[in-house]
């Protein structure tokens, strides 16, 4: 905020808008400013020369002006003395002729003709030292001049007097005497004729040293002018644009003015003034109302900082008003006020000083209370969440848009934790696990890259002891509110007892599906007896029709060939049936294989064909065609199967009377894969019990085990299949399974439901 904007303050808060607007003229300012921006100016510079060219040229005009004065003075007194002298010289030649003539003649007329006193002639003399009294030489001369002229005079007055006596000699001795006076006149004369050229020719100098000033001071005068006129029309448009500028600019101190009004009158954030003493003299309505004062507890000057201050925040209050005066502004910073009721309040303040000089400034006061609420809120949230995860998992994560990790959190009952913060940075396929293998950590990564949400992917890590560590991982991708990838956040489990238990069941799963085999082997016993006796008796037959051929006359040889050939083939078949046998009795791992459900189907009814002879069951199928082949384990498929068929035999071998009829299905499903269906003729299935069918160790049946059902369950669902039962029409049930082409990747291989096997 500008230094112009925080002076409005005062008055913003004062609500006198009448004096915002006009504190906020940019008038004052200009009229401040007015002075030196004066000087600043070129116009200014060319003014003053001008001035001062002036005033040397009217000096030197003046000098000049003296100058003439001071010659046409000397010449005038040139002039006076050289008229003097001629006068003087016309005089003493009036009195030379005078007084040569009556010396010459004696005849009084002479001395009356030209009338020359001595007294003129002395009256001349006198005027002309006075006029040349300022010359020292030509006073000298002018002093010598008038002892000679008095000399003589006074002589010639002698000659005259004796002039009877002395006739034309001493006229002459008078006028030569007279020649000395004559010389000493031109000498005069010519000093001051000399004179009089120097002046004129001083005079003639100071006409054309004027004439060059004037022309000089027209010339510069000129120039100055014309600069002045070019400056003024520069400054005229430099002013012209100050204007502009000044108008612009409080135009934009108008409207920076509106502005601080709004934030004021918002009361979004709290404003006030104070002193360094601690008086707050003005605040707005927000202020007020974080503090808990009205208006006039504000005007009986009743709030002051010591008093809104807790005193535990009094030391830091001290430095920042120390801070303050110092520098003239206050970052921000928390501290508490104590309201009136004396609550007290979170409040974030910063202020500034106003101008230099003054002890005065504004603050601004945010309250803190929602943001501490939601501070508090979401402290114990992250506590309530940390509860959950330590109680609910053992690992949470977190991974950058790299899926490297930034953030493991390790429960404390996880046995065998890494250290921490040694796996950060590193992506979970740099940690050294022990499963799962390539191919599944390939389509991890695919899933991670594709940014999609995964559940349940399990890691094996090393155990100190040497075992495997399982833990099952999910995680959820996270984008930011611009729907960018920025990496995905997750949880884990310690699965490693769970695995365990997994493996018990399955492996006492297995136990028992062979027990369920080797129970339904013996229930078979005559079956297997006849599907076993039949190669058998044929065999007995045809060596016995051999032996008949031999002993012919002659033996027939290709008869005997025959029956040895048939012999072999029964031998096969024997064998084959007993392999099967074996293979189902026999303990041996799960191995999937391509398997075409058909023949399988067609093995199983092969094995109880005796049995369902012996219970009146007519044995049918309805077998599909082109199906493509399922990859399972085909002595738990014909387990499932065998299965299915010997409950509905024994269940329509209870039956008192009625058709007895099994029908065995085959066919595609939607998605695929292959369905089997077995539907029986039977007294069908209770209601009350349908939802109980395949609970481990439901059973109806006075010396049944309850776990066939339960059995064929989790071998079809380890299969990625699904099993269930209903009522055949018009009665009897039917129970069917499917079985994918591929088995679904996100079941396990030999996944056991523990929820529905033993
Ligand atoms: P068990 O044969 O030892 O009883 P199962 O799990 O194979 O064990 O069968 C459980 C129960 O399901 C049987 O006791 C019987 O009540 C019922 N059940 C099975 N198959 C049929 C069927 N085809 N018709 C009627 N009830 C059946």
């Amino acid at each position: 905020m500008c230094y112009r904007c925080v002076h409005a303050l005062p008055a913003i808060l004062s609500r006198d808008r009448r004096a915002v607007t006009e504190d906020t003229k940019p008038m004052p300012a200009f009229a401040r400013s007015h002075f030196s921006r004066w000087f600043a100016r070129p116009l200014i510079p060319v003014i003053a020369a001008l001035l001062t060219l002036s005033a040397v040229t009217g000096l030197l005009g003046l000098q000049s002006w003296r100058d003439g004065e001071a010659i046409n003075l000397s010449l005038e007194h040139s002039g006076q003395v050289i008229d003097t002298l001629d006068r003087l010289r016309t005089i003493i030649v009036d009195l030379e002729t005078e007084r040569s003539g009556y010396l010459l003649t004696l005849d009084p007329a002479y001395l009356k003709a030209y009338g020359v006193s001595d007294e003129s002639v002395r009256r001349e003399t006198e005027a002309l030292q006075t006029l040349v009294a300022n010359d020292p030489l030509q006073s000298f001369r002018a002093g010598h001049l008038a002892l000679i002229i008095s000399e003589k005079l006074r002589e010639i007055d002698d000659l005259v007097k004796t002039a009877a006596r002395v006739s034309g000699q001493a006229a002459q001795a008078m006028i030569r005497g007279m020649d000395d006076i004559r010389l000493q006149i031109d000498l005069l004369q010519d000093v001051e004729r000399f004179q009089l050229v120097g002046w004129e020719k001083r005079a003639g100098d100071l006409e054309r040293r004027r004439t060059r000033l004037g022309l000089a001071a027209g010339v510069i005068g000129a120039v100055l002018v014309g600069t002045a006129m070019a400056l003024a029309r520069i400054e005229a448009k430099r002013r012209r644009k100050a204007t502009e500028e000044n108008v612009q600019l409080h135009s934009d101190l108008l409207e920076r003015d509106r502005k601080i009004r709004r934030l004021v009158d918002s009361n979004i954030i709290g404003v006030m003034i104070w002193n360094l003493e601690g008086c707050i003299l003005e605040a707005n309505d927000a202020f007020l109302r974080i503090v808990g004062y009205d208006r006039e507890d504000l005007a009986a000057r009743r709030l002051h900082r010591t008093m809104l201050t807790p005193p535990e925040w009094r030391d830091l209050d001290a430095r920042n008003i120390a801070e303050l005066e110092l520098i003239g502004t206050l970052a921000p910073f928390e501290k508490e006020y104590l309201r009136k009721d004396g609550s007290r309040v979170s409040v974030l303040i910063g202020g500034a000083m106003f101008e230099e000089g003054t002890n005065q400034g504004v603050g601004f006061i945010l309250d803190l209370t929602e943001r501490k609420r939601a501070e508090e809120a979401l402290r114990q949230s992250e506590e309530r969440f940390r509860t959950l995860v330590q109680f609910s998992f053992d690992v949470y994560w977190e991974t950058d848009a790299q899926h490297r990790f930034t953030r493991q959190e390790f429960a404390e009952s996880l046995v065998d934790a890494p250290a921490a913060e040694s796996e950060i940075g590193k992506t979970r396929w740099e940690v050294p696990y022990l499963e799962p293998d390539a191919e599944a950590w390939r389509k991890h990564r695919e899933t991670l890259d594709a940014h999609l949400s995964f559940r349940d992917f399990e890691l094996a890590r090393p155990a100190r002891d040497g075992s495997k560590r399982y833990v099952s991982v999910s995680g959820l991708p996270v984008f930011d509110k611009t729907g960018c990838f920025i990496g995905y956040r997750g949880v884990g489990r310690h699965i490693t007892e769970r695995k365990r238990a997994e493996e018990a069941l399955r492996s006492a799963q297995a136990e028992l599906a062979h027990a369920n085999r080797v129970t339904m082997m013996g229930q078979l016993a005559a079956s297997i007896a006849h599907e076993v006796s039949q190669p058998i008796t044929a065999m007995v037959t045809n060596a016995e029709a051999g032996l008949s051929w031999l002993a012919a006359q002659p033996p027939n040889l290709e008869q005997v060939r025959q029956m040895f050939d048939c012999i072999v083939n029964d031998g096969l078949r024997a064998g084959d049936v007993i392999g099967r046998i074996r293979a189902l009795v026999k303990k041996a791992p799960q191995q999937r294989v391509a398997l075409e459900i058909n023949p399988v189907v067609l093995e199983v009814i092969a094995l109880t064909r005796l049995e369902a002879a012996k219970n009146g069951v007519l044995v049918r199928t309805r077998l599909a065609e082109d199906f493509p082949p399922i990859q399972a384990d085909r002595v738990q498929v014909q387990q499932v199967i065998l299965n299915l068929i010997i409950n509905a035999v024994e269940a329509m071998g209870g039956m008192g009377d009625g058709v007895r009829e099994l029908l065995i299905s085959t066919g595609r499903t939607a998605s695929n894969g292959v369905f089997v269906s077995v539907r029986d003729s039977g007294p069908g299935l209770d209601p009350r019990t349908m939802d109980r069918l395949f609970d481990p160790f439901f059973t109806t049946k006075s010396k049944g085990m309850g776990m066939g059902l339960a059995i064929c369950h989790s071998i079809i669902e380890a299969h990625g299949g699904r099993m269930w039962a209903g009522a055949n029409e018009p009665r009897g049930a039917i129970f069917q399974f499917t079985l994918p082409v591929e088995p679904d990747e996100t079941v396990p291989s030999g996944y056991v439901d523990p929820m529905s096997a033993v």
